[in-house]
């Protein structure tokens, strides 16, 4: 019985070091060859079709028009997102071909070099604390924000006359 139990054992084992020894040559190959073209290869080249630029946090009135204005054009969204304010420009990249395979691979940009297939937009449900796509829109929510600072500036001053 001993014997049978020392069998079984030996057996797991052998059984556990060959899936871990199959588990680590998937995962080379994965890695080095094919993940990230197989993934990219059932994308529609999401990475490739919108450019994200840093946005200085709107102060004043004319700031937000200015953004405003940013939003009068087509294919722009305005993201506020973790109190960042970030222009998205929704157009698919010139040098993406009608595969959705870079054209430039060779050449391409340090923003497009620094992207990885890792928790990309393929498979990322992200979406922006706030999303503008209307100038107007934008417009009400300054004028919301700058009546509720004046409140708030119009309390201060009652509490400190008190
Ligand atoms: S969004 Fe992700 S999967 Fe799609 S092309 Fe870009 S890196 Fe590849
Ligand atoms: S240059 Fe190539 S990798 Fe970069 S956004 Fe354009 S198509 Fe995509």
């Amino acid at each position: 019985m001993d014997e049978l139990l020392l069998y079984v054992a030996f057996d797991i084992i052998k059984t556990k070091i060959y899936i871990a020894f199959i588990m680590s040559i998937k995962t080379k190959t994965d890695k080095t060859t094919n993940m990230s073209s197989d993934k990219c290869a059932a994308c529609t080249g999401k990475c490739c079709c919108y450019a994200l630029v840093d946005l200085p946090a709107p102060r004043s009135r004319l700031d937000f028009n200015n953004y405003a204005w940013y939003l009068a054009h087509e294919d722009i969204e305005i993201y506020y997102d973790d109190k960042k304010w970030y222009l998205a420009v929704n157009n698919r990249c010139r040098y993406l071909d009608e595969n959705n395979r870079c054209m430039i691979y060779e050449k391409r940009f340090e923003a497009c070099r620094d992207h990885t297939d890792e928790n990309c937009e393929f498979d990322s449900d992200y979406v922006a604390d706030l999303i503008f796509d209307d100038p107007f829109q934008l417009l009400e929510f300054a004028e919301k924000r700058f009546k509720k600072k004046g409140n708030k500036k119009t309390k201060r001053k009652i509490t400190l006359k008190k």
